[in-house]
């Protein structure tokens, strides 16, 4: 048996073999020559200390000891041409996954999905960035992958189930992530390396007899009797079944609306809503590692921070180090920021959401839309935004001292959002009560990280698709719809997910529930 050891070392002994292996000689009291292999089992880095540390746990194997590589295989996904049909709509994390979970234990999905494919979207993300023009069905968040394809691919999330989460990390290990993101305490993908394992996920599925229609978006879900019989495409044709995931995410306000005026069950959920700071990733290094430079050892520097002000919190949310905001509208006629970066987190610039936790109570405006009060006070947002920075996919901007001071910035260096930006008072974009939360927040962020609150960073609004701003309510043992028989809400769009990782493990839930309804299990 392999000896587990939980070190704290230098960065310079954690990126050299043979320094490691010399510092763990020493600590295990095992000679030198005798110590045959180290594998690291876990990775983090310590930076509360002015010497940064690189806590490590590492099974050492001495000579003699069996090392066996543990290669992470694919399960062994039987064939489904003939199996029983589920209808999955949406083809992110949730849905994709779902359909994996459904042909592991022998049902056929049938996945469809409004956006293109992952090569196809390219052409449409290339066309906001450069031409602001809006693709309804293809865009930074609809079409294969979902809103994860051209993210960041951060991997952390809250959920306590080890087990849930390593499956998916090793699952996504299989169809070609990096072995990695296993001992990574926050482990990410990067932009540039995500689009291809989707890809080889839809393979995996169609190569099982399963089905992934692309640009193919739904328009209506058919019912009898409070119970699913299928879905009517917008070509007009219909898709029989009994069971329906429902995993469209949290941008799809048509299915919102389709559902409320069906009249099947909906509610209201607060969500979080807020800017896009961003810094040059040099201070954020400098903040973060207490140095002047951060040199080749460590990688860019992330931050996480909350505050409770005026009685909520406020924090930084999908923090994107060495990476670049995007346009994530999903209509023309708004704006809306999120953040990406690529696998090594190259560019010279850190962004993330700074956000403010809603209530219920702020929809208070928009109650006349009922269960889509939040979607609509979320659009209005992002509505304004856009008359705000021209009616284009150009972004209201402001230099964050500037923000502070209720002050509009004489100019606005080009940010890496590629559209451009408009100077604009960012209090304009917000109702009163979110700006002065905002500003006081800044005012402390800059108490707790040094060098935070300056006018190097730009403040990019809004950043408004946080979470959904809408609730699918489901039975919490079979995760059926409350009211409609054989649906399945699904992933973040229906409330139940808030990230990649959560959204893939949700949608094994719900394929797993079916085929427990169904006796498959
Ligand atoms: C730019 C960006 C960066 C992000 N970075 C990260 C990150 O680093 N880490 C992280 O964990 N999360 C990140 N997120 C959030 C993450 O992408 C989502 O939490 C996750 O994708 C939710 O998964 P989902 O499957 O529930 O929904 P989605 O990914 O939203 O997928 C829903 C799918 O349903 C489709 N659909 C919608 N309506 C219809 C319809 N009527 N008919 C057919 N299909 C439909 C959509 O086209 C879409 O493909 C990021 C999001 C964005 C936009």
């Amino acid at each position: 048996m392999p000896q587990e050891l939980l070190i704290q070392v230098t960065p310079e002994i954690a990126s050299n073999d043979s320094l490691l292996k010399d510092f763990i000689s020493k600590k295990s009291h095992i000679p030198f020559a005798e110590l045959q292999h180290i594998v690291i089992l876990k990775r983090s880095i310590d930076a509360r200390q002015k010497a940064i540390k690189i806590n490590l746990k590492v099974a050492v194997y001495t000579k003699g000891e069996l090392f066996q590589e543990n290669k992470i295989e694919l399960p062994d996904y039987p064939s489904v041409v003939n199996a029983q049909e589920v209808i999955v709509v949406g083809a992110g994390p949730a849905g994709l996954f779902a359909a994996l979970q459904l042909v592991e234990l022998g049902l056929k999905p049938i996945v469809v999905e409004r956006g293109k494919d992952v090569k196809g979207r390219r052409r449409d993300l290339k066309a906001i960035n450069r031409d602001h023009i809006v693709n309804e069905d293809s865009n930074y968040c609809f079409g294969e992958g979902g809103a994860g394809t051209y993210s960041d691919g951060k991997l952390y999330t809250r959920s306590k189930k080890r087990g849930d989460v390593t499956r998916i990390l090793e699952l996504l290990v299989a169809f070609g992530a990096t072995p990695d993101i296993l001992v990574e305490a926050h482990p990410h993908i990067g932009t540039n390396k995500l689009p291809q394992i989707i890809q080889d996920i839809r393979e995996k599925i169609i190569a099982c007899g399963g089905k992934v229609l692309f640009e193919t978006r739904v328009t209506d879900i058919l019912t009898k009797n409070n119970e699913i019989e299928g879905i009517v495409t917008q070509a007009g044709e219909t898709i029989l079944a009994n069971k329906l995931i429902l995993a469209t995410g949290h941008s799809a306000r048509d299915v919102f609306e389709l559902l409320d005026r069906k009249k099947i069950f909906i509610e209201a959920k607060a969500f979080a809503l807020g800017v896009r700071a961003e810094h040059p990733q040099s201070l954020i290094d400098q903040i973060q590692y207490n140095c002047d430079f951060r040199g080749e050892l460590l990688p860019p520097a992330p931050y996480s921070i909350v505050k409770q002000v005026g009685g909520r919190g406020m924090y930084s949310f999908c923090m994107c180090p060495g990476g670049v905001i995007a346009p994530c509208a999903t209509s023309p006629g708004e704006v809306v920021t999120n953040g990406w970066s690529p696998s090594k987190r190259d560019q010279a610039t850190a962004n993330s959401g700074i956000v403010i936790e809603l209530k219920l109570e702020d929809f208070k405006p928009f109650e006349k839309f009922g269960a889509l009060a939040g979607m609509e006070f979320q659009k209005s947002i992002e509505q304004k935004a856009w008359h705000l920075a021209g009616e284009s996919q150009k972004v209201p901007a402001q230099r964050m001292i500037d923000f502070v001071q209720n002050k509009v910035s004489s100019e606005i260096p080009k940010t890496s959002y590629v559209p451009g930006t408009t100077s604009v008072e960012m209090g304009q974009v917000f109702p009163g009560f979110l700006s002065q939360i905002l500003r006081e927040g800044f005012s402390e962020f800059g108490k707790s990280m040094k060098g935070y609150l300056t006018n190097e960073a730009i403040l990019h609004a809004p950043e408004s698709r946080t979470s959904s701003p809408v609730r699918i309510p489901r039975d919490g043992l079979t995760l059926e719809h409350l009211q409609i028989k054989g649906l399945y809400p699904c992933g973040e769009g229906a409330g139940y997910a808030g990230g990649i990782i959560s959204a893939a493990i949700d949608g094994e839930k719900c394929a797993l529930m079916i085929a427990k309804s169904l006796n498959k299990q």
